[in-house]
């Protein structure tokens, strides 16, 4: 019954490497369902006036793992594919997440099923205020905080922000994170989930001995995470050699100029087109030669079909969930890809979502400077564990991110003990 409610091939994944880990783990049957299962899982129905004049109802949806070790902590997505079971999926691993990175949150995700790039601004506004309104009795900076995540982005937070202070009576910056640095949202957030990649990717390229000068990279995924990966990389002296987005690929063997990639897409709407390039297949750019490859867009992206044919040497995954179980298989066996799992790739966006939670609860603003400095330093410790841990119990890395992730949720739930 539990699993038919959730049934999607995104929560069969999370599910799967939960059950996996939970064996090596070693986890009573009593903790492991208590750490399976969601906390809440809300549905509401969102009406809203369409531009036409009339009225249409999405679906929307947030799952809250666990509020075991604070308010839960995750995105906001607006997607077509957006469904219960994925959402499900994608609170379960930001629950890992947190937990590996020792922040005080549980993992939380939401998520409305519309397609945002067919929708007006004021559409987007008001379904993101009727959204925020439907879940004002379950959030708040003590018991949920939510970010952007696709389709979603500053203004959204802003919107959210707007909704939830306007019930309150007074302005209440912690209700969000990733918001507008004016709006108490913190210097460095935007860039951070993308920084943190190119961090980690790069410290990755050095246990691989390869020198950041000569090192290539390939993107999948232009938008805030998969944009600031690449212009990091390059700031760092990597190569681009290839972007994808939802409009094409393009690939230039001699180097991509993020800047001038960005400020094509800002022009046309998509990478497609970009002159100082090829065009190329967005499946075989993924099989391309190149030393780092960057998953930053959707679930499932590398497979059975392609992880034979991967020709990395580092496999940085910025997007949640991009492998699926039958490539983890085939990754495992190859010794020449050294995998930098989504928990910890991708955790600079929560990391630095604390530092906006803890500065706006301390009405406190940290520079820039200071926020990437944090964040550097708890990423690399937290790479440090993963590996250390990977090696010392001859694990792959994926299962040694998760391994260190659940058993902190396991161990809190044991100390609380089972109510009542
Ligand atoms: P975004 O909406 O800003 O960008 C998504 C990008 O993916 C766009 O460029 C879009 O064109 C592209 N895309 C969509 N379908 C594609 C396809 N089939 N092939 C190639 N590209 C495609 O989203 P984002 O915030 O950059 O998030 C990207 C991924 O990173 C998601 O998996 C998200 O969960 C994950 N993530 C985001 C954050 C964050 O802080 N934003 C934090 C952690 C993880």
């Amino acid at each position: 019954m539990k699993e038919q409610l959730l049934e999607n091939p995104v929560f069969n994944m999370a599910a799967e490497q939960f059950d996996r880990t939970a064996d090596f783990l070693n986890l009573s049957n009593d903790v492991r369902e208590r750490c399976k299962w969601p906390k809440r899982l809300l549905t509401v129905s969102i009406p809203i006036k369409r531009d036409t004049g009339e009225t249409e109802v999405f679906f929307g949806y947030r799952v809250q793992h666990h509020l075991t070790r604070g308010p839960v902590k995750g995105g906001l997505r607006f997607h077509p594919n957006v469904e219960l079971g994925e959402v499900a999926a994608l609170a379960m691993w930001m629950n890992w997440k947190c937990a590996l990175m020792g922040l005080p949150f549980g993992g939380g995700k939401g998520g409305v099923t519309c397609d945002p790039r067919n929708m007006s601004e004021s559409e987007l506004e008001n379904m993101t205020r009727r959204y925020t309104a439907e879940m004002l009795p379950f959030i708040g900076p003590e018991t949920d905080v939510m970010a952007p995540d696709m389709g979603t982005n500053e203004q959204v937070m802003a919107w959210m922000l707007d909704v939830y202070s306007s019930h309150a009576g007074h302005l209440v910056p912690s209700v969000v994170t990733g918001k507008p640095v004016n709006l108490q949202g913190s210097e460095g957030r935007t860039a951070a989930t993308g920084h943190g990649v190119a961090f980690l990717a790069t410290r990755a390229l050095t246990k691989c001995k390869i020198l950041h000068e000569k090192a290539t990279a390939i993107i999948q995924g232009f938008g805030n995470v998969g944009y600031h990966a690449a212009l990091t990389m390059e700031r760092f002296g990597v190569t681009i050699i290839g972007i994808s987005d939802v409009t094409g690929a393009v690939y230039n063997s001699e180097g991509i100029n993020v800047r001038a990639l960005s400020d094509h897409v800002a022009e046309s709407g998509g990478v497609k087109g970009f002159l100082a390039s090829d065009a190329i297949d967005p499946n075989d750019l993924l099989v391309q030669e190149c030393d780092v490859l960057v998953p930053a867009a959707l679930e499932r992206v590398i497979t059975v079909e392609n992880a034979r044919d991967l020709k990395c040497k580092v496999l940085a995954e910025a997007a949640n969930g991009p492998t699926t179980i039958g490539a983890d298989a085939i990754l495992e066996k190859r010794d020449d890809i050294f995998l930098v799992p989504d928990i910890l790739c991708n955790a600079g966006g929560v990391t630095v979502s604390y530092f906006e939670w803890v500065q706006n609860l301390q009405r406190f603003q940290w520079s820039e400077q200071e926020v990437l400095t944090k964040l550097d330093t708890m990423m690399a410790k937290a790479f440090d564990r993963v590996i250390a841990f990977a090696q010392r119990n001859e694990l792959p890395h994926r299962v040694a991110a998760l391994a260190l992730g659940i058993k902190e949720v396991a161990d809190v739930k044991k100390q609380r003990g089972l109510f009542p």
